[in-house]
């Protein structure tokens, strides 16, 4: 059996970071960038206005009071037919071209227009509200580095330069193996002895969310060869998760199973609960992780364990599940020696940080105990009693749902 930290090392070095694919821009959203995109032009493309007014010659609103003859207007999208001489200005718009021979926008507010002639109030700065060529970006700047999430405002920089396309790391495709002989389809009727395959679903999603494609496959009997088969057939994906049978039962073939495959095993056992019986293990580019059969143990698995390795597999290097520290409302009893993730509830304290209030079944037949946007509070294996005010890690799996509720603090008056 091996420590928490220790298994997570061993799961992280394991995961390969996966190789690179182009995107539409469409498509690139959560994505992470593989390459640096470099921009072969600038932006703005040319000198344009930040403001509504006139483009004017500096020279000739250096005093306040100078009156120049309007040649025409210019709005956004249009080039003036001539350019601005001495003694002349064009009525121009915020985005438009600042017109040949001009160098400097006086705001609209600044002056008044009679006759074709425009008088300005003020003396202007030369390149007063100019917005000059590659000001945003220049030419061969690199505006998305490696490594970086893409994100709305990416994209909007992409498209700003003219990029349809982006360099991504590809997406982990995950083979999702559910084995028990209980198990039946959620459209199926259950007999008394029957359980619903929830895992499939619960594991899909996750992947989802992860950034992954999932690939369910049909349910397989506790039957050896059975389990061998399937879960050869899952190896041709980046990521194969099995549930149930890693366990010591009679019926518990997976483990053989993937020492039969040849997968190399990392690990089988860690000190935490739940979830004791995993294991993972490699072959060639695919990583195993053989999850209980629980649901909760399942699921607590991949957030500890998966996610971090999916996340890394598709580029990112900020791997692990968002966390926030938290008081514990109620003392939890726990299993010494064992890591154990505590099902919590995250409501806003009292003094601006978070309160953790542990669901009343922490067992690991209670899949309820991670709904609603549970958290999980990560009680130190050296424990045997979390006390009640006492400060702890609450990792935050899908952060919307834990933190929904949350009131937003009072905008500053
Ligand atoms: P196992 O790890 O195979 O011993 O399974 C442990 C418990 O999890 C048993 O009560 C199983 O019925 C249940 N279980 C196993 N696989 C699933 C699944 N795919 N969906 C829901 N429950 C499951
Ligand atoms: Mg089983």
């Amino acid at each position: 059996m091996i420590a928490v930290a220790e298994a997570l090392r061993m799961t992280l070095e394991a995961a390969p970071v996966l190789g690179a694919e182009r995107v539409l821009l469409d498509a690139a959203l959560g994505r992470v960038a593989a390459e640096p995109a470099r921009s072969g032009r600038a932006v703005p493309a040319a000198d344009n206005s930040a403001m509504d007014g006139f483009a004017v010659r500096a020279a000739d609103v250096a005093t306040p009071g100078a009156r120049l003859h309007v040649l025409g207007s210019e709005p956004a999208g249009s080039v003036l037919d001539q350019p601005v001489g001495p003694g002349t200005a064009a009525r121009i718009f915020t985005g438009s071209l600042v017109p040949e021979g001009a160098d400097t926008v006086v705001k609209v507010e600044d002056t008044s227009e009679a006759g074709g002639v425009v008088t300005v109030a003020i003396a202007a700065q030369a390149g007063a509200n100019v917005r000059r060529a590659g000001e945003d970006i220049a030419p061969g700047a690199v505006v998305l580095a490696p490594g970086t999430p893409i994100g709305p405002a990416d994209l909007g920089l992409l498209a700003s330069i003219g990029r349809a396309t982006v360099v991504v790391h590809r997406r982990p495709r995950v083979a999702i193996v559910s084995t028990g002989a209980e198990l039946v389809e959620v459209d199926e009727g259950v007999a008394r002895a029957q359980v619903v395959n929830s895992n499939a679903y619960q594991l899909a999603a996750a992947v989802r969310v992860a950034g992954g494609e999932p690939v369910v496959l049909p349910i397989v009997r506790d039957r050896f060869e059975d389990i061998r088969e399937r879960l050869g057939e899952a190896a041709a994906a980046d990521v194969v998760l099995s549930t149930g049978g890693v366990s010591v039962g009679d019926f518990d073939f997976v483990k053989e199973a993937l020492d039969a495959l040849g997968v190399e095993r990392l690990f089988w056992k860690v000190a935490q609960k739940p979830g004791k019986p995993l294991t993972v293990g490699r072959r060639a580019g695919c990583v195993f992780f053989g999850l209980p059969g629980n649901p909760v143990s399942a699921l607590v698995c991949f957030w500890v364990y998966v996610w971090p390795a999916l996340r890394r597999m598709a580029g990112h290097r900020r791997t692990h599940l968002p966390a926030v520290e938290a008081t514990l409302a109620a003392d939890v009893k726990k299993a010494k020696d064992l890591t154990e993730f505590v099902r919590v509830h995250l409501e806003p304290a009292r003094d601006g940080g978070w309160r953790a209030v542990p669901f009343a079944a922490q067992g690991s037949g209670v899949l309820s105990s991670l709904g609603g946007g549970a958290g999980l509070l990560v009680g130190a294996a050296i424990h045997r009693v979390l006390a009640a005010g006492s400060r702890h890690p609450v990792l935050v799996p899908a952060p919307e749902s834990a933190l929904a509720g949350a009131d937003l603090p009072a905008e500053p008056a």
